[in-house]
């Protein structure tokens, strides 16, 4: 029967193990080396390598792959001493990574010698509880979280399609959710505009909307913009934000916000309703199309009537601004397929109601393509072409 020592001795054979100086010159010169920290929650949380990918030796089997699809990446995998990462080398190996080290000394070595460490940032207990069937997901878990907290979501409207948009987001801790709307709660919105209710009758609709998120998640840095999007300060509302959702419902405001996203390189979930019917795409500037290589140019008026003309059954914006709320954190998270160059179009009344569309970049696009010109923001008439504000003089 092996002993400890005789199983970490077989483990040490079979593995690369390198000296805290060499892990460090590793880290810096390897291009795409990842830092690898095995040990439980509690030690990582104390201090840790800057940047390391933090995998209990537990979870180490059941989580690297959703972590390091790179199979030949350079991993160098630490633990306290250099014990826990030795198994942890093997198994990596095992599992199919060609290029593993492990640290020998681990963390207490690269700390009492001086390197450079850092105390990552954690969950308070309170969001730990708030978030924990996010925390299940390894495809979230705590680093995504962070992100989501750190991720801003611009949301154009707090109407049928930015009040689900919207509460899913706040709920699932998007830190910053700006909205931008300049309306006020009427009666007849309530039928679908669920961030809203009657005592906010009359009230503004971004007040009401701030207030139904706070209340939900204090995470939350609700951001209000009671103004008319325009060309006067469209680029100065959407900077900084890392996604905008579209839920506004007339052609001069998306094909503004759709030139102001090329400029500034920011994706838009882009949503729509009709009656029963609704679809849903994400625009990511440059790599897929954008909303004139799918619209160069608008329907006439009379074959876009909106939503107050032509009704909306109250559900639909709750299926497709859901979508939406889906598609933007997948593009905060970078999970799965996004809905780049494709439309999901929904039909309720259809007994299989979902339909996928190619949509295709447009070199002849007069806005990301090829030939296109360098882009200005202008006011749009109904008809969407940029002209001049002012007439030039
Ligand atoms: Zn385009």
């Amino acid at each position: 029967m092996p002993t400890f020592r005789d199983l970490l001795a077989t483990a040490k054979s079979q593995i690369r193990e390198v000296d805290t100086a060499e892990a460090e010159r590793l880290v810096a010169e390897r291009p795409g080396a990842v830092v690898v920290d095995v040990r439980e929650a509690d030690e990582y949380e104390q201090g840790a390598l800057p940047e390391a990918v933090h995998i209990p030796r537990g979870f180490l089997e059941s989580q690297i792959e959703n972590k390091m699809a790179d199979h030949d990446a350079p991993l160098v995998v630490y633990c306290a001493g250099g014990t826990r990462s030795a198994f942890a080398a093997r198994t990596l190996g095992e599992l199919g990574y060609t290029d593993v080290v492990s640290v020998a000394g681990g963390f207490n070595k690269w700390k009492n010698e001086g390197r450079t460490w850092t105390t990552p940032r954690t969950l308070s207990p309170e969001q730990r509880n708030r978030y924990q069937r996010h925390l299940l997901l390894p495809e979230v878990g705590d680093e995504g979280q962070q992100k989501l907290l750190d991720a801003k979501v611009l949301l154009l409207g707090a109407g049928g399609l930015g009040s689900p948009a919207a509460l899913y987001l706040a709920a699932a801790g998007v830190g910053t959710l700006g909205i931008i709307d300049m309306d006020v709660v009427d009666e007849s919105n309530l039928q679908r505009q669920i961030l809203h209710n009657l005592d906010r009758i009359g009230d503004r609709k971004v007040d009401s909307a701030k207030k139904t998120l706070t209340a939900l998640n204090p995470d939350v840095n609700v951001v209000t913009y009671d103004v008319r999007l325009g060309a006067d300060n469209v680029l100065d509302v959407i900077d900084g934000y890392d996604v905008i959702v579209d839920g506004t419902d007339n052609f001069p405001t998306r094909y503004l916000v759709n030139d102001a996203s090329l400029l500034k390189k920011i994706p838009v979930v882009y949503g729509a309703i009709f009656r029963f019917e609704g679809q849903v795409s994400v625009f990511k500037p440059y790599e897929g199309p954008c909303y004139r290589c799918m619209l160069a140019i608008p329907p006439p008026a009379d074959q876009a009537p909106s939503c107050a003309e032509a009704g909306v059954l109250g559900v639909l914006p709750g299926i497709i601004g859901s979508l939406q709320a889906m598609e933007a954190i997948k593009q905060l998270l970078d999970l799965g397929d996004p809905l780049v160059g494709k439309l999901l179009a929904y039909d309720a009344l259809e007994d299989q109601p979902f339909r996928k569309f190619k949509l295709r970049r447009d070199p002849e696009c007069p806005a990301c393509g090829e030939n296109a010109g360098p882009i200005v923001i202008a006011e749009y008439d109904e008809l969407c072409m940029p002209h001049p504000i002012q007439p030039p003089s």
